[in-house]
């Protein structure tokens, strides 16, 4: 069994309205899956589902080849979009009491959450109320709570959402440390950036459905723009430039470069290979850039969305 959480034909339904159609996903083991989609796409009721905090209307959930059940909450740490922690506890005996509400025994707990608070360098927060915190520091405190059983599978909903950049990117390094310990990561978010860095697969949910999954890199394949950015030098630039164009699709780029010349992007046809634009370069300039236009998780979001 290669998959950790698979849904199959998963709907949910707020009165007349439908949330989730009929959404289906597999969710392998040790990876990084990014559930990806604007906000009121559905991502939170379906991850509110698979943390049985919402019973669905329809379809089915498993988690390591089993039906979903009570006991399996055991095996999923779950970090919230609604983020709640009490306010007027000390953090320190909050987290215990957190800690030992998931299993852990009191002295496994301080022994882990010393780790943790050091490592995320909140140690001397320990006596302060949740209240005297700013959002972003509580929130790395629920993140430690989330990951603190060590459970195989992670779900964090729009974990970033709240951070600084210097704190996202804390925390997006703990999430590819704790994948690369062994732990499955599923997390939500609308913002693409953080896509690139962490997922290996995605789902692209859109008003309820899912219209786009796999991993990464194939669906990036799928996406190619066989286009080209480079960097020319020749003995007539205004030549060559109208040269090309007559021969492909051009458009200006911007990237540094120590070389004067011109800077284009081409676009080859379907049937041409990067190397039938090299050598036809080669022929007609010196090349000092060559390097494949290839579409962000953002190119792909927002085309596939509109052709839906
Ligand atoms: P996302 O997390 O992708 O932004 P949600 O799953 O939170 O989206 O919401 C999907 C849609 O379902 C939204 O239109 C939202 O208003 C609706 N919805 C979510 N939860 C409820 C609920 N408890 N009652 C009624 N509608 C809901
Ligand atoms: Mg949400």
């Amino acid at each position: 069994m290669n998959d950790l959480l698979v849904t199959k034909s998963v709907s949910k339904y707020f009165g007349d309205f439908c949330a989730l159609n009929k959404v289906s996903i597999a969710v392998p083991k040790g990876c990084i899956f990014g559930l990806l989609g604007p906000n009121g796409a559905g991502k939170t009721t379906l991850i509110r589902i698979i943390n049985q905090i919402t019973i669905q209307d329809s379809g089915s959930v498993y988690l390591d080849g089993e039906p979903l059940q009570p006991h399996h909450i055991q095996n999923i740490g779950y970090l919230p979009e609604e983020r709640g922690l009490y306010k007027s506890m000390k953090v320190g005996e909050q987290v215990l009491y957190l800690a030992q509400l998931k299993g852990l025994s009191k002295s496994e707990a301080k022994k882990q959450l010393k780790y943790w608070f050091e490592k995320l360098e909140i140690g001397d927060w320990w006596n302060k109320k949740i209240q005297e915190l700013s959002k972003g520091m509580a929130q790395k405190i629920q993140f430690v709570v989330t990951v603190l059983h060590r459970p195989k599978l992670l779900i964090f909903d729009e974990p970033f959402s709240g951070f600084d950049p210097i704190n996202a990117n804390i925390i997006k390094d703990e999430i590819l440390q704790l994948r690369d310990e062994g732990a499955t990561v599923i997390f939500s978010t609308h913002r693409m950036e953080s896509v690139e860095e962490l997922c290996d697969h995605i789902a692209l949910i859109h008003e309820s459905n899912k219209i786009l999954d796999g991993k990464l890199i194939d669906i990036k394949k799928q996406y190619k723009f066989n286009a080209f950015e480079v960097g020319l030098t020749s003995e007539n630039d205004n030549e060559l430039t109208k040269k090309l164009k007559s021969k492909f699709q051009v458009s200006e780029a911007d990237f540094k470069s120590i070389h004067d010349g011109i800077k284009l992007n081409i676009k080859v046809s379907n049937g041409d290979s990067p190397n039938d634009l090299l050598m036809y370069l080669t022929q007609h300039a010196q090349v000092h850039h060559f390097k494949e236009l290839v579409p962000s998780a953002s190119d792909i979001f927002i085309q596939t969305v509109k052709n839906n």
